[in-house]
């Protein structure tokens, strides 16, 4: 009997994607895996990444970096976490276990020095300039300090300088002006760098967007995240990706209502017309967005049909028209062929971008790869 729901993955297709970027570039891959990888389950989409050719992994969490450094078979493969706070529990530990730390901010690089010398060991750290998209890394102003105090650092032998390294606010817009900024303020942090005595063993800027649309911001290093995944953020550019995942659920119930009916809450539908309706076990607890209601659909039975009135926490009711299906009969709402929803048709009904929808599928619904890691 199969359970509720469940999101499998093709570890074939997200292979496929990082040899897919690859061809795109002459720069190696850090592949992003943050957010249990955007969703899919971080150490087998890791194991899958590094094994089609990523050269590092990028991560959000000193937790994230700490699984994957724990794995003996992926110790070679660098890893960076970027998302702490100064005095955050286990940042000595993380550093003593190997993991490469972004640095965001001149207390950053204070607390990651203090931290190494806790842990015995040099930490190896990415420099982080802001050169425009205003959230994490230093301002321009600050450079200076900022190389002074590395290279201080770096000369106690509290720390590594491995990587120079920024982040692109408009890079899925074509041709959007912050971009040539951002890659002009770059080139500026590397002086910077430079004239601190600093030498990065590599400088990385691009995203996802920016490794499909623009070659200049490749440098030594891309960081794809959503691309590994099967989704383009630049659709004016075609690149062959695959959806890794898909999410599929099953009907619970089927039963037959009156025209003029009012369906879930609010009944915000009401039944054209006396309707066969299928109750699916999955909602906004799950990931399915409450925002889509009205304008999503379900590929059911041979076809899309729409979900009626509101999404709720654990469930949804669907469309069959005069059409009967038995309860266990599955419902694909992300998936790969031709007529099925994927991630960016929930995106656009929700009114988000294909990552939160990955992201936010709730741990209700088990992940499984077809080759057996999770
Ligand atoms: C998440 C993230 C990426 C990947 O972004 P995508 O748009 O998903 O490719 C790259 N770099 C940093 C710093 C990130 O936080």
């Amino acid at each position: 009997m199969a359970g509720l729901a469940k999101a499998s993955m093709d570890w074939r297709r997200l292979a496929h994607n990082v040899e897919t970027l690859a061809g795109l570039t002459a720069a190696p891959q850090m592949a992003m895996i943050k957010a249990d990888a955007y969703g899919h389950g971080l150490v087998p989409a890791a194991r899958i990444a590094a094994e089609a050719g990523a050269a590092r992994f990028g991560v959000a969490t000193l937790r994230e970096a700490w699984r994957l450094r724990r794995l003996p078979d992926l110790s070679r493969v660098p890893v960076m976490a970027f998302m702490y706070t100064p005095d955050q529990p286990g940042l000595a530990e993380t550093i003593g276990a190997g993991a490469e730390i972004g640095i965001s901010s001149v207390p950053q690089l204070e607390a990651v020095a203090a931290a190494a010398e806790r842990a015995g060991r040099a930490a190896r750290v990415h420099l982080k300039a802001d050169t425009g998209i205003s959230r994490g890394g230093v301002v321009e102003a600050e450079w200076e300090a900022y190389g002074e105090a590395a290279a201080k650092h770096r000369a106690a032998g509290a720390i590594e300088v491995v990587g120079a390294w920024s982040h692109l606010a408009c890079a899925d817009e074509i041709g959007h002006p912050a971009g040539d900024e951002q890659k002009a303020a770059f080139e500026r942090f590397l002086a910077a760098v430079a004239a601190a005595g600093l030498e990065p063993e590599v400088r990385h800027l691009a995203n996802s967007a920016a490794l499909i649309s623009d070659p200049e911001t490749h440098y030594d290093l891309v960081r794809p995240g959503i691309a590994l995944y099967g989704y383009n953020p630049v659709p004016e550019i075609a690149v062959d990706l695959r959806p890794v995942m898909e999410l599929r659920g099953h009907v619970m119930t089927v039963k037959r209502l009156p025209a003029g009916t009012g369906i879930s809450y609010g009944h915000t539908h009401h039944l054209e017309r006396d309707s066969n309706v299928a109750l699916v076990p999955l909602g906004y607890a799950d990931g399915i967005p409450r925002i889509a209601s009205g304008s999503a659909e379900v590929y059911l039975a041979g076809r899309r049909r729409p979900i009626l009135g509101r999404i709720c926490m654990d469930q949804f009711v669907v469309d069959l028209g005069d059409e009967l299906v038995k309860p266990g009969e599955p419902v694909i709402l992300i998936g790969a062929g031709d007529q099925h929803p994927d991630a960016d048709d929930w995106s656009a009904w929700a009114g988000t971008i294909p990552n939160e929808i990955l992201t936010g599928i709730g741990d209700r619904v088990p992940r499984y790869w077809n080759r057996g890691l999770h």
